[in-house]
């Protein structure tokens, strides 16, 4: 055996995944992600997400979780949780006795959300104040289109679906910054200190209502638009969840159309290759679930986040339907986390460790732990569960790689991995390596967003 033969045996190196490919798997996963950026340009938001994801199930045979009916193998349901997650089973085979296999991804991404009272009138302009919602570099967020997308509850319980900035002769809205002509103070501040929470200021208006200069008449003129649009008055703010999001839709990003930019990868890019595989799932061994939640970039939090009980509940009802025990079921049951990692950018060298980092095009990434320092906040897959994963990967010829979040003590992050891992499930992180993670215009390879597809096809056929 010569040097280049024995290496092959003894070494590990995850390939380039066009090597692994064949011609049709890679036109595929062309077409695939056609499908994925429509998804992308049609959910910005969790509440769209999950009624994309309602109306895709109900296309596919899927009806509305029932309490009170029984479901036979090959059963197709969904639980939706507020308008704002959703679960999707298809009953397997064996049932649940010998356990459940989940993929749980998410819906939320970074955005900047609306505050109770957001509207304001000064110097001339009308702006929305904004509360960012999860981890964003704020510089990033001034200066591009945005749009508005949400819901505003009255007191009458009717709800008003919004949407602003999305169609091409849509008004759009903005976040100014300064010009560099007189940011000599400001280009002198940190990154984190150049645009402040409380700069991130939106752009809604500028004429007064019938041309007085009365003062507050701009703001007066903005209500009376959302008035007429919508029939809603100031008051009607507190009672609405209002998302600030760019308003760029999906695009090929290189020469070769190899890349898709957009807003919201994380973790849209992992919600519906996993959706896409529980709705081509036929009947499958065990019961099957496809966890789309809210609430990941806040730290899963709230009764729509993984941190609550609902995916736990669920499943316990529909044991209960079979006689079992819910907790035994769940003991019983994996999980594949389905969530992006940091992909390594030759930008920044520094802040990875390249021998334990993922690359765009190497597949799908099984990341063991996450967290920060010691593995604070982690679930550590256990090496029996990564083997199983590795060798389900392997014979199904599914191009994966490993990935930690970054260099040691460079920053760190979590998933819902733990949340998953409290009651006793199972579970690893897979997912999509992902460049400019949580920017306003992320980047992932169209191989890879396959590549998970294929990953949890194969996990809930398992
Ligand atoms: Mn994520
Ligand atoms: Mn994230």
């Amino acid at each position: 055996m010569d040097a280049k033969e024995l290496k092959e045996k003894l070494c590990y190196e995850a390939p380039h995944a066009s090597k692994k490919m064949s011609a049709d798997d890679i036109s595929a996963a062309d077409s695939f992600c056609e499908g994925y950026m429509s998804f992308l340009d049609a959910a910005k938001t969790e509440r769209e997400a999950v009624a994309k994801a309602v109306g895709l199930a109900e296309m596919n045979g899927f009806s509305e979780y029932d309490p009170d009916e029984i479901y036979p193998a090959g059963s197709k349901l969904y639980y939706n949780n507020r308008n704002k997650a959703i679960i999707l089973a298809v009953t397997g085979k064996k049932g649940l006795k010998e356990g459940a296999r989940i993929v749980a991804a998410h819906i939320d991404s970074p955005r900047l959300d609306l505050r109770p009272n957001p509207l304001y009138e000064t110097d001339g302009e009308a702006l929305f104040k904004t509360h960012y919602y999860g981890g964003i570099k704020k510089y990033q967020w001034t200066v591009i289109p945005l749009a508005l997308h949400g819901v505003i509850v009255k007191k009458d319980g009717a709800t008003v679906n919004v949407t602003v900035g999305e169609s091409d002769d849509d008004p759009k809205f903005v976040i100014t910054d300064l010009l560099p002509h007189l940011a000599a103070k400001q280009m002198t501040s940190t990154l984190a200190e150049g645009i402040k929470g409380e700069d991130l200021n939106v752009l809604v208006g500028s004429r007064p209502f019938d041309g007085s200069d009365e003062a507050q008449n701009i703001k007066l003129n903005i209500l009376n638009i959302l008035f007429e649009k919508y029939g809603v008055t100031e008051a009607d703010f507190l009672s609405a969840e209002l998302e600030i999001v760019p308003s760029f839709k999906a695009c090929d990003i290189g020469f070769d159309r190899s890349m898709i930019g957009a807003y919201g990868h994380d973790d849209r890019v992992c919600a519906y290759p996993a959706l896409m595989a529980a709705l081509d799932s036929d009947v499958p061994e065990h019961t099957i679930f496809c966890v789309l939640t809210d609430k990941e970039e806040i730290g899963s939090e709230g009764n729509t986040g993984l941190n609550s009980a609902y995916m736990a509940y669920f499943i316990k009802a529909l044991a209960k339907k079979e006689g079992l025990d819910g907790e035994a079921v769940l003991s019983l049951s994996k999980c594949l986390s389905a969530d992006v990692n940091a992909a390594f950018d030759p930008d920044f060298p520094d802040v990875f460790e390249k021998n334990n980092s993922s690359f765009i095009n190497k597949g799908v990434v099984v990341t063991k732990y996450t967290g920060s320092r010691g593995k604070g906040g982690s679930s550590d897959a256990s090496a029996e569960f990564m083997a199983e994963v590795r060798a389900m990967l392997d014979k199904a010829n599914v191009c994966w790689q490993i990935g930690e979040l970054g260099r040691l003590d460079a920053g760190g992050g979590g998933t819902v991995a733990k949340y998953v891992a409290s009651h006793d499930i199972e579970v690893v992180d897979v997912g999509v390596p992902v460049l400019s993670m949580h920017a306003p215009f992320e980047v992932v390879s169209k191989l890879d967003v396959f590549c998970a597809y294929r990953a949890f096809y194969e996990f809930f056929r398992s």
